[in-house]
């Protein structure tokens, strides 16, 4: 059999002993384990096989045996029935590879778009065009009218030019945007920009970096905390290409601080014919009116301030899925999309599929449908009301070892956006006579699903603003799973 040839050491043993010729069996313990072909055969493994696969099975069966074969050599024969044993190893080990690698998390840190945990949660309902267009071919890029080739790009650009009053595309994430734009206006040539935006975004996302790869020269000028316009004005020469502004993403400069207007940048560009672009980071799409104290730059306004071009991400603040979307004039976005680093970059159905869906949810201003927004809307009151029920169905028993308690705290929107501003939120702060904060952390993770909270000093905090409301049932087993445990 095929078993026997690819994996002759494994099978030795068990092959040829051959159970039913056994009656020596006790004299040699190993004599008892079977073959791989005889449990293959069994009706439960069968049953197993037909259902996820002979070859997966067999691999299985055939780790379980070895280490079958390694217990009993330790002279550790397993107790009870050892056909019995090997139907549940293999079930066990099945169970175990077949678990997906990607999976939910309950997110309880109050960070709203945490890069490490996906950033922005979709809405069911944008999975539904998703569905239909990743399971059946599409006119992805194909013009339905013309019956001929057609552009990807069109199902996200008529949205973005009617919620931005300008011409758009999508790429794969706004990292693809920063690189395929300083690299279609600036290869060769200089880039200038101030020393206070030379900013590291995490997972070694740097601006100095992408700018050599697209094959642009970084042109620093001013100061880390000043940089006025006359700085951008003297760095101009010959070979500059481009005025480069980015979104000072995760930190955020105090003090004696200088930056010019994007009035004052626009008016160099205007002056000297060299484009201004504007990296954006979060991409703010919803009205002004609508910001409340958090201080986020509406796209449309610098576009309407006369920035040529501008990016932003999909997953941060717009909240849909990975891309980067490239918005300004018209021909400097078509001499972008024209530059072969679009094919490298390109985003696939599935994105454009959910980000039609989420453009479509901004276009009707209906902000309340996207999970990100809801989040950053939600008052401290709706957040305490559930807090209290969360707490009162954990029911932990007066005067056990653990304790829950409502506290005022922070929430903050993160991946880079509003840096150091933070939103009012009311926590669960649990605290453990015996278990540090860390602990319990960990055994909060330890959870199906995992619930990701912060310790400080000696308790946990949990930031319900970030966890699904369907979740809190989930999050109150976990809880009741940690104190069900102390117990025992
Ligand atoms: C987040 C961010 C990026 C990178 O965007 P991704 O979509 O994560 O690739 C680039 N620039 C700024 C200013 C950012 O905040």
């Amino acid at each position: 059999m095929t078993e026997r040839k690819t994996k002759p050491a494994t099978h030795r043993t068990g092959n040829d002993s051959g159970r039913s010729q056994s009656p020596p069996a006790a004299a040699n313990p190993l004599r008892q384990i079977p073959s791989v072909e005889e449990t293959l055969n069994r009706p439960a493994i069968r049953a197993l096989a037909a259902k996820v696969g002979r070859k997966f099975v067999a691999d299985r069966v055939r780790q379980v045996l070895a280490a079958l074969r390694d217990q009993i050599q330790r002279a550790d024969i397993p107790s009870g029935e050892l056909d019995a044993h090997i139907n549940l190893s293999v079930g066990a080990a099945v169970e175990r590879e077949l678990a997906f690698s990607l999976r939910p998390v309950i997110n309880a840190t109050g960070v709203i778009l945490h890069t490490n945990l996906g950033r922005a949660p979709l809405a069911r309902e944008s999975l539904d065009h998703l569905i239909e267009i990743a399971t059946q071919y599409s006119n992805l890029e194909f013009d339905i009218a013309g019956g001929r080739r057609g552009e990807r790009d069109v199902h996200v650009s008529r949205h973005l030019q009617d919620l931005l009053g300008a011409p758009g595309i999508a790429v794969n994430n706004n990292a693809a945007a920063v690189l395929i734009t300083l690299n279609t206006l600036a290869e060769g040539g200089e880039v200038v920009v101030s020393r206070g935006e030379l900013i590291e975004i995490g997972g070694s996302f740097r601006i100095p970096d992408i700018m050599r790869k697209s094959g642009a020269v970084l042109r620093e000028v001013g100061t880390t905390n000043r940089t006025r316009i006359s700085d951008y004005e003297a760095a101009i020469n010959e070979n500059t290409k481009l005025l480069l502004r980015v979104h000072p993403s995760n930190f955020r400069i105090v003090g004696f601080t200088e930056r010019p207007t994007l009035e004052e940048m626009v008016a160099l560009s205007k002056k000297t014919g060299i484009p201004v672009y504007e990296d954006l980071g979060s991409g703010c799409l919803v009205p002004s009116r609508l910001l409340g104290s958090l201080d986020e730059a509406p796209v449309a306004d610098s576009l309407s301030a006369g920035v040529n071009v501008v990016s932003f991400s999909g997953d941060k603040l717009l909240g849909g899925p990975q891309a980067g979307l490239i918005a300004g004039k018209k021909d400097l976005v078509a001499r972008i999309r024209r530059n072969p680093l679009f094919r490298v970059l390109r985003a696939d159905k599935m994105t454009y599929a959910v980000l039609e869906t989420t453009l479509q949810t901004y276009r009707q201003e209906q902000f309340e449908r996207i999970p990100a927004w809801r989040m950053i809307q939600m008052t401290t009151a709706e957040i305490e009301g559930r807090a209290l029920r969360l707490m009162e169905a954990c029911a932990l028993p007066e005067g056990g070892p653990m304790r829950l308690e409502l506290v005022n705290g922070e929430s903050v929107i993160g991946g880079g956006s509003a840096p150091g501003q933070t939103i009012p939120t009311r926590l669960i702060a649990l605290r453990h006579r015996k278990s540090s904060a860390s602990a319990i952390t960990g055994r909060l993770l330890a959870q199906n699903p995992p619930v990701v909270a912060r310790a400080e000093s000696d308790r946990v905090l949990v930031d319900l603003r970030t966890v699904l409301p369907e979740q809190d049932p989930l999050v109150v087993e976990a809880i009741r799973a940690l104190s069900r445990k102390d117990r025992n």
